[in-house]
């Protein structure tokens, strides 16, 4: 390596020899990619299913987060292994498409891998491989369709959509209280679904926690929270019907804007300053009022003076309110964010039918909910826990149990969990294999072996013997053609997982294949890694 100059004088670095790089070709290069994704999968592995362990992540800064889903592990885990950030963007795949089945995917593929070295040892070209493996994955995603059914639900009958929900939750900390979390999800979703065009906006739900309380105190609001309370204490706390001013102009006298110097040296001209602020105050409070405003909601804060002339006026304020919330806001309640206090009119306010400011315990927590909204039907899910850590791990488990609730709006069709839509597309893609006459044969019957490891984690997960139970399930599926049959990981005496009620989107599970399958294709494909060495 050299510094050298351009004719400009810029300076720039010369790598002399090209062949320093390390490098891997062939088949090292396969296995070393394979290593590295195997590594990845390994680490998930624990953490499927009901009885699957949580990890515990530090960030560099010190930030503890602990939690059970696949994706945000991958995210908050610093890989710099390029293979390893495959998987991490598989996960992150599934998270984005699907939301549920981020652990899942990573353990599919790292089978996958384990399989595919086993066939690359045997000399079996990875082309061949990837080959067979796109052969199995078609057999397999086709096969889960016969084995899918249909889901029903309606709207009064929203049972069999929070007994779905509860299975995403089942596996995450906040497993003891399922039932309510699942019913809060799905009126959630219900709450913002547009049952005629299949379609959920997620973004019209909004996932709001606050540390206190206890987690079955977790609430659905049809509004929005702000975290933020009125600006004088003396203020009302409900407000009916309200009419909404929207400000982003602070409630105060106007600055100079270029350099003035005010001299104040009697009495006389203090006062008039002060008469002239009080005017400026009371000019903008009687503004808003004019045009009908009874709450007014501000970006910027306001001083005493203000604050309590406001109170006076029985014009109740919320101060420092952040952009974010007071767009959502003016989105909600139909209102236009106004800029100047010149520029408010009657049409640019926003309507909610109850403003209330509710406060928790005995600290002087306070939070602002905005209900009955007139324009949109956004709602927002209010969570309470012990600590911060356990509100955002149950956001999280919440985000999962939406999106299962709303690809189950998009697509009514599911398959049963616990591995039991593994174990039987192990099956057929295992008597599809025979049709093959070529090499793929191997491939085919690799990636039914891998469809095992699903199972097989399930059941080590839940401290079972994993190759007797995979074998005695498999067997009863063979013989009683039953592929509802799967892991008892709770222990609840039938291997039934339609009695169990443990279920799984069918796009949610095809996903998972069809991802797993594309990212080992691409692993398998890279015969040369070439990588600039450390300098
Ligand atoms: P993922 O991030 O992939 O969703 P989870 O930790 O949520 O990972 O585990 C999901 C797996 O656990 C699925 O295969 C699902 O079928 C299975 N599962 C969930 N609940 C149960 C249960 N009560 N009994 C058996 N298996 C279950
Ligand atoms: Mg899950």
């Amino acid at each position: 390596m050299a510094l050298a100059f351009d004719e400009y004088g810029r300076p720039f670095i010369i790598i002399k020899e090209q062949e320093q790089k390390s490098r891997l070709r062939g088949l090292d290069a396969q296995k070393a990619n394979i290593n590295a994704g195997k590594a990845v999968a390994r680490i998930l592995r624990t953490s499927l299913g009901p009885k699957g362990m949580d990890k515990m992540l530090q960030s560099p800064d010190g930030d503890v987060t602990i939690t059970n889903d696949g994706a945000t592990i991958l995210e908050l885990m610093d890989v710099d292994n390029q293979i390893a950030k495959l998987m991490v963007e598989l996960s992150r795949s599934q998270d984005y498409e699907i939301g549920d089945g981020t652990t899942g995917v990573v353990v599919m593929a790292g089978a996958l891998l384990e399989q595919a070295e086993k066939l690359l040892e045997r000399g079996i070209h990875p082309v061949r491989v990837a080959e067979g493996y796109e052969l199995a994955s078609r057999i397999a995603v086709e096969h889960l369709e016969h084995i899918a059914q249909k889901f029903e639900f309606n709207v009064t009958n929203i049972e069999p959509l929070v007994r779905t929900c509860m299975t995403t939750l089942s596996s995450k900390i906040v497993n003891r209280c399922k039932q309510t979390l699942a019913e809060i999800a799905v009126k959630a979703v219900l709450a913002v679904a547009d049952l005629e065009r299949k379609d959920v906006n997620l973004d019209l739900i909004k996932v709001e926690g606050k540390v206190g309380g206890k987690l079955e105190d977790t609430e659905l609001v049809y509004g929005i929270i702000v975290d933020k309370d009125m600006s004088h204490p003396q203020m009302p706390k409900i407000i009916e019907d309200a009419k909404i001013a929207i400000l982003t102009c602070p409630f105060e006298p106007p600055k100079p804007k270029t350099k003035h110097k005010v001299d104040i040296d009697t009495v006389e001209k203090f006062q008039t300053l002060r008469q002239q602020e009080l005017k400026y105050f009371d000019d903008m409070v009687q503004k808003c009022k004019d045009v009908g405003a009874t709450l007014v909601i501000c970006q910027w804060g306001f001083d005493d003076e203000a604050n309590h002339l406001l109170m006076h006026r029985n014009l109740p304020a919320v101060r420092w309110v952040g952009g974010v919330e007071l767009e959502l806001i003016a989105i909600a309640t139909g209102g236009r964010i106004v800029p100047r206090f010149q520029e408010l009119t009657p049409e640019k306010l926003g309507r909610a039918g109850l403003v209330r400011e509710k406060s928790f315990g005995t600290t002087k927590d306070r939070m602002l909910y905005i209900e009955q909204c007139a324009n949109s039907r956004a709602v927002t899910i209010f969570i309470r826990g012990g600590n911060k850590m356990m509100i955002e791990e149950t956001k999280r488990s919440i985000h999962d149990a939406l999106c299962v609730a709303r690809n189950l709006i998009r697509n009514k069709s599911i398959v049963y969990g616990g591995g039991s839509a593994e174990i039987s597309c192990s099956i057929a893609v295992d008597a599809a294999a025979y049709r093959y006459r070529g090499v793929e044969q191997y491939a085919i019957r690799s990636f039914a072996e891998a469809l095992d490891s699903i199972p097989m984690a399930l059941a080590e997960n839940s401290g079972l013997q994993p190759i007797e139970t995979l074998s005695a399930v498999k067997l009863q599926q063979i013989k009683e053609n039953t592929p509802f049959c799967g892991i008892d990981c709770n222990d609840v005496g039938t291997n039934n997982m339609q009695e169990q009620n443990v279920f799984e989107t069918l796009i949610g599970k095809q996903q998972q294949i069809l991802l797993a399958t594309q990212v080992v294709k691409m692993i398998l494909k890279i015969d040369d890694v070439i990588s600039p060495s450390e300098y």
